[in-house]
């Protein structure tokens, strides 16, 4: 983690449909090399931030209203999702979102589609997603749709790096996972950032989890940010142990 701020959402407020106002003003700042973790119950928000930043809004009918959102100090809320990933950033969906007909090797390749690097490069990055995770290298010929759930978040996860990202939006990676996948997929999230120092921003409910392995926590009730520290401070927190720890 670095004191650099990579990328800062300034009070932003979101719109669905014209008239459902579901961000409240929301603010938040993600240092270079950190893992940062958005909490909050169902329906609170994270996911529509989330999708603030990567603009996979617009295809909801949610627009941003007010605010700002910058990374590397430049707006980038006009950009298509396309243009974001050249920058960068790439956001990892709630629910996985694995092409099912396609085998794990062949979805782990659609991740590269914004990159005109040669076959030799990608070579490489399909090796460094498979020393991270062994079990896809098992399973690259299996068709993503009969592998399991927690097999299928890797794969989310792995095509995600093969676009070279220096920042992964991972929504609710926990999502359906027995526990012992959801600590193996926060061990790799941790490694990774560890070792090739990506940036994370994930959305959990999970509190519990995810304030172990992030650095700084942000919660979100109705559209708002409530209380925002360091992990370690969150845990210790007599509210966020009330509220939200006893929940997971
Ligand atoms: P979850 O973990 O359930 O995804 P969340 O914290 O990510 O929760 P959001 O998905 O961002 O929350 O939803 C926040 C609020 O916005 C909810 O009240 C939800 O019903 C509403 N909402 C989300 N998507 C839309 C949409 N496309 N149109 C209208 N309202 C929406």
């Amino acid at each position: 983690e670095t004191d650099e701020k990579l990328l800062e959402v300034n009070n932003i407020e979101v719109i669905y449909n014209h008239v459902i106002l579901v961000l409240k003003g929301v603010s938040l700042s993600v240092p270079k090399g950190g893992i940062t973790a958005l909490l909050g119950g169902n329906g609170a928000g994270k996911t529509t931030t989330l999708k603030s930043i990567s603009n996979l809004l617009r295809s909801e009918r949610g627009e941003v209203t007010k605010g700002s959102i910058t990374y590397h100090g430049e707006r980038i809320q006009d950009l298509a999702p396309s243009d974001l990933v050249k920058r960068g950033v790439i956001q990892v969906m709630e629910g996985r979102h694995c092409f099912e007909h396609l085998t794990v090797e062949e979805n782990l390749l659609t991740g590269a589609y914004t990159r005109s690097a040669g076959r030799g490069d990608i070579d490489a990055d399909l090796d460094l997603v498979y020393s991270y995770f062994p079990r896809l290298k098992e399973r690259r010929r299996s068709q993503a749709g009969y592998t399991s759930g927690g097999e299928q978040q890797m794969v989310a996860i792995g095509r995600a790096l093969m676009s070279r990202p220096e920042t992964i939006l991972l929504d609710e990676p926990s999502m359906g996972l027995a526990p012992q996948l959801v600590e193996e997929i926060f061990n790799i999230v941790k490694s990774l950032n560890d070792n090739e120092g990506a940036t994370f921003l994930l959305a959990e409910q999970n509190t519990n989890v995810a304030l172990r392995f992030a650095h700084y926590g942000y919660i979100l009730e109705s559209g708002r940010v409530v209380m925002d520290g360091p992990a370690k401070e969150l845990r210790e927190n007599p509210d966020v142990k009330e509220f939200y720890l006893g929940m997971s």
